[in-house]
Parts: C-alpha cells; structure tokens; sequence
C-alpha cells in the first residue's frame, strides 16, 4: 500500500522554498513539513555547504527526526562571487537587496550569474546522511520584471529563455532551478536508501 508518506523536516522558515520542494516531491511518496518552532540556526559557515549542514543538524535537535536543509544563494562572476551565502543579508529588504545587486553592476557587460543550492540531510541524531548540490546558471538583468518566485528571481534570466526567472511559471522554475536539480538528486539517494 502506497499511500504512507515519509515525513521528512525541511530546516527552513521561508514558505516559498518548502512549496518548491512540495512541488518538485510530488509524486516521490514523500513530504517535507517545517521544523518545530524554535528553529533559528545560526549561519556562521563560509560555505554553501557548511550552513546547509549547521541548518540539517538544528532541525534534527529539536525535531529528532530526518532533516534537510538547503542554503543557497546567488553568485555573480563581475562581483567575485558576491552576494554568494550572504544573499538573504545583502540588504534590509527583497526590494533592496535588488536595487543593490542592480547599482553595483551599473556599469557593467559581463552580467554572467549562477544561482547555487547546497542540500544536506541528516538523521534524527544528527549524522550526515547524503549532500548533494544544485546549480542553475544565466545572466542578470538591467532591469527588473515578473512577479513569480522570490528573492532574486526577478532580475535573473536563465541560459535558455528570454525571461527573467520571476516570469516563469512554478513548473518551468522547478524544472531547472538549482534547488530542483539538487532536490532531484537527493530524491534519488532517498528512495534508493531510506525507502
Ligand atoms: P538561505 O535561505 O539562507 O538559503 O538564503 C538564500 C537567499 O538566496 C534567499 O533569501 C534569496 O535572496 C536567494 N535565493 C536563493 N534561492 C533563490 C531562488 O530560487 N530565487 C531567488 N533568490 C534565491
């Protein structure tokens, strides 16, 4: 019988990623649900990777139960890299953090970007059971457009289309976000070894 989810905590508080997941997992026999109040890491790593896994192991604390956790964020070539894992805290606001992304290219052609995603789960205690990342590359903007998605989305154009990543639909994101290709693959260690 197929019809008992395997449960698993996404260390997150942003709802528009724990729908993403929802959406990418939907047929996979598996759910991810919000960790229990109380989650509030501390995101002191240098890397993708460190705070995906400094976040997995706080959602296993409190919640004792499998947990992944992803950390992602933008890199942008002309910038060194930047906001890279301070994209969230780039500036006060979404709004802001663009206008800022925007002035600092201002006067620049090399636009290239990728948007990256570290994904780590653990087990209920804590021990990493798998990492896996997830890249999406394209170009920023001069401007902004799109209302779909969040954070940078509505500045980044993707390698591929003519749109802005705020101007595709939720599939189309998912399809080839760096969060859906690194979800995809870490659906693939789950089913092949929690399962
Ligand atoms: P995190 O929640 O610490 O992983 O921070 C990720 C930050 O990177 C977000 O707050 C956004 O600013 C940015 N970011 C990550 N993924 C996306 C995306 O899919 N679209 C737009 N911005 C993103």
């Amino acid at each position: 019988m197929e019809n008992k989810k395997l449960k698993i905590v996404f260390a997150t508080g942003n709802m528009h990623k724990l729908k993403e997941l929802n959406e990418i997992a939907e047929n996979s026999g598996i759910e991810f649900i919000l960790p229990p109040s109380g989650f509030d890491p501390i995101e002191t790593g240098k890397t993708f990777q460190e705070n995906s896994l400094i976040k997995a192991k706080e959602a296993a604390k409190l919640s004792h139960n499998i947990s992944l956790a992803d950390d992602s964020g933008l890199c942008v070539d002309a910038l060194n890299g930047e906001p890279g894992i301070y994209s969230a805290r780039y500036a006060e606001t979404p709004q802001a953090r663009i206008d800022k992304l925007l002035n600092n290219l201002a006067d620049e052609g090399n636009r290239k970007a990728k948007f990256v995603c570290a994904m780590t789960l653990v087990d209920g205690f804590g021990n990493i059971l798998n990492s896996e990342i997830g890249e999406c590359h394209g170009q920023i903007a001069y401007s902004q457009s799109g209302t779909n998605g969040f954070g940078y989305d509505p500045v980044f154009i993707v390698d591929g289309f003519e749109k802005t990543m705020a101007e595709l639909t939720e599939e189309q994101k998912n399809n080839i976000s760096h969060r859906g290709n690194a979800l995809r693959k870490m659906l693939e260690f789950i089913k092949s070894n929690l399962r």
